[in-house]
């Protein structure tokens, strides 16, 4: 089995990720400690939570127990999938084959991602939105199996049970036999398997910590089944926040875009629209309707995907 301590070298990622103090001021009298993990400090490139994922694949996988890593990995992106970039550094440094499946008519204007994955030596299959539908269905990925013997496949945003465990460092690097200090830790959701992750390893550990996902995209419903389908049966529900998606997936009105500059401007934690952005941007919006009981210790996860913020 591919050893942890090895793809930390390899990928000279930097973990534990620190954990720092965010001094805001909004409503002082509650008198709150706010944390945040900085998993966007793993990487400039690897995406914190697509790390954690991704760990989750490579170290789990049974076909990994043969090999040092596999030699040829299948998953799946949009153009702008923080996924199939993470991934696809990842591959090179570690002497992959990334095979891409990416939906859309990228060919002639690629994204920037899209042409760094090219240039990282990544295969993209263009398939229409018909084709990559089809993604989840067991036919089609027994035939991706037979295209591609020996890969490891991983689905969409790197969301299933394997990365879950990947996941679940983050809880393990807090310490959680030693102290469990936060109230309340928040994340980010869109294919929910950082929340999912977190949630399980929470129960797994006994912590009392409040598990509170802010969804970053239109889902109420959708997304509560998707974290349900991902956790083991006796695992609570996480909660699930739907009033700070700002209109959608990566969609930023100019109220979130000048909370953003502002949050910049004003801290040394950098933070971008489609993902880390909503979930400051929810934070400020909790603390201010008194969410929070007085003396709450709050933990942030900050998962990265500050590549994104180039568009
Ligand atoms: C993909 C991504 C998420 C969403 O995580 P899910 O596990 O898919 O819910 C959050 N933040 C960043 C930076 C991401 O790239």
């Amino acid at each position: 089995m591919q050893d942890i301590d090895n793809l930390v070298n390899l990928l000279s990622l930097r973990l534990p990720s620190p954990i720092q103090k965010l001094p805001v001021d909004w409503r002082p009298e509650s008198n709150l400690s706010i944390y945040v993990k900085r998993d966007d400090l793993i990487h400039p490139i690897i995406s914190g939570n697509k790390w954690r994922k991704l760990q989750g694949h490579l170290t789990r996988s049974p076909q990994l127990s043969k090999q040092a890593h596999p030699k040829h990995i299948v998953s799946f992106g949009g153009g702008y999938s923080n996924h199939l970039h993470s991934l696809g550094y990842c591959c090179q440094k570690l002497g992959i084959q990334l095979h891409a499946i990416v939906r859309g008519n990228y060919q002639l204007t690629p994204t920037p991602m899209l042409q760094d994955i090219q240039n990282w030596g990544a295969n993209i299959h263009y398939v229409t939105k018909l084709e990559y539908q089809k993604r989840h269905d067991n036919d089609y990925l027994e035939q991706l199996g037979k295209t591609y013997p020996e890969a490891l496949i991983i689905p969409e945003g790197g969301s299933d049970k394997h990365a879950l465990e990947g996941i679940a460092n983050i809880i393990e690097e807090l310490d959680p036999e030693a102290n469990n200090p936060f109230d309340y830790i928040l994340c980010p959701v869109a294919s929910g398997g950082t929340l999912a992750g977190l949630n399980q390893a929470i129960y797994d550990w006994k912590l009392n910590a409040k598990l509170v996902g802010i969804a970053v995209l239109k889902g109420e419903g959708y997304l509560e089944e998707l974290v349900e389908k991902l956790q083991f049966p006796d695992v609570p529900k996480a909660t699930i926040l739907h009033d700070y998606h700002c209109g959608g997936y990566a969609k930023a009105p100019d109220y979130l875009k000048d909370f953003c500059s502002q949050f910049n401007a004003q801290y040394d934690i950098p933070v971008e629209p489609v993902y880390s952005g909503k979930l400051f941007y929810a934070l400020k919006q909790l603390i201010e309707s008194g969410y929070f009981p007085a003396q709450s210790r709050i933990l942030l996860l900050h998962t990265g995907g500050l590549q994104g913020a180039r568009l």
